[in-house]
């Protein structure tokens, strides 16, 4: 028996949005991970059983290592197709946003879908929801949104109609957002929700290979580098931080998805509690930044990265160069151990 958490009336205006509306876009945020492409793919693959016409417009492209779940070569980024996604949106009825919470999460896409007539709404599992759909169905306690959507379709008593693509991706989301169900994951109702995936024929072990446990050479190698000669410990305040320029990721070829996880390593160190991650991009330094037990990384984004996320895995981007990033991260490293000693 799986917990009902969804509200009634969230359930009667889900069921009733969805059923009256035929032309559906599904969006999810900038840089898409498994649990956003998850989530929009889960979705469509549920709506196209009831005969609607859905297409999946992401801000920008997916990870190569998502692109085996199914409907995933479909997928329309803004990034490369703006007019034929801006076409798409300008007829649409209805738009669902899967996985975050805030138009700022859509960067470029954001104008189009905020500003177009369709009816909108939000499912999503991040703290502090802005109101920008007609329907917003927010679980901040949820371990991914593929969880939610699945719940949502329980709700609506569409649970006959999951077929294997959309367990799959269903699947997808709830794996890679608990680091392959090793945080986030001791809700027994997980499980029950696995089992029935399961039964609908997917190959969950396929899945982890494919979406978690395949690299490419380059990628090992950089990883490699990383740990041996980029990270640095702080064991007086928990920290670890990684940083790498743009110089070391182009000696790695360096391509999307490549420092993925890369965070969560220094973790296994014990006295290590939050970790940082900075890689410098083209137009800022992309900060992720996770942590374990009640140190909230999501405050630390929010404040000093421009960003946010979840309490333990959040990121952000800063606007200026590594340096100034690092000396940022000393600061922090500094209040804390300040605040350490005030005890
Ligand atoms: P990652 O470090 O994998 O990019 O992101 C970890 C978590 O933080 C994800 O849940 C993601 O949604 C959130 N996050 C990452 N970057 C940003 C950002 O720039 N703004 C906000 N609000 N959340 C972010
Ligand atoms: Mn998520």
């Amino acid at each position: 028996m799986i917990n009902r958490i969804l509200t009634d009336e969230q359930i009667i205006r889900l069921k009733y949005l969805i059923e009256r509306h035929n032309n559906i876009i599904l969006t999810c945020h900038l840089s898409p991970d498994g649990d956003a492409v998850g989530s929009t793919l889960g979705m469509k693959h549920m709506l196209e059983t009831m005969n609607k016409t859905v297409h999946v417009i992401v801000p920008d492209m997916i990870p190569r290592t998502l692109l085996f779940l199914p409907g995933a070569k479909d997928i329309i980024a803004y990034s490369k197709l703006p007019d034929v996604a801006d076409r798409l949106i300008d007829n649409a009825q209805l738009i669902i946003c899967l996985d975050f919470n805030t138009p700022k999460r859509l960067d470029n896409l954001a104008p189009s879908i905020v500003n177009s007539k369709a009816k909108k709404i939000l499912i999503d599992h991040h703290i502090g929801e802005e109101e920008f759909c007609d329907l917003t169905i927010s679980y901040p306690k949820m371990s991914s949104t593929c969880e939610l959507v699945f719940r949502a379709f329980m709700g609506m008593n569409w649970l006959q109609s999951i077929n294997k693509k959309c367990a799959e991706c269903l699947y997808a989301g709830m794996m890679t957002d608990t680091g392959n169900f090793s945080y986030n994951s001791n809700d027994a109702d997980l499980y029950s929700i696995i089992s029935i995936l399961v039964k609908k024929g997917i190959n969950k072990d396929r899945i982890y290979t494919l979406a978690i446990n395949t690299s490419s050479v380059d990628r090992l190698r950089l990883i490699g580098y990383s740990l041996d000669q980029k990270m640095e410990v702080y064991p007086e305040c928990g920290a670890a931080l990684i940083i790498l320029t743009r110089e070391e990721l182009e000696r790695y070829n360096y391509k999307k998805g490549d420092t993925e996880s890369l965070v969560n390593m220094p973790l296994q160190i014990p006295e290590v509690y939050w970790s940082v991650f900075m890689r410098e991009d083209a137009e800022y330094v992309k900060i992720s930044i996770r942590s374990q037990g009640e140190f909230a990384v999501n405050t630390i984004c929010e404040q000093y990265f421009n960003g946010g996320g979840h309490k333990n895995a959040a990121g952000g981007e800063f606007y200026g160069t590594v340096d100034e990033a690092k000396a940022v991260f000393l600061s922090i490293v500094e209040k804390i151990k300040g605040d350490k000693d005030g005890l």
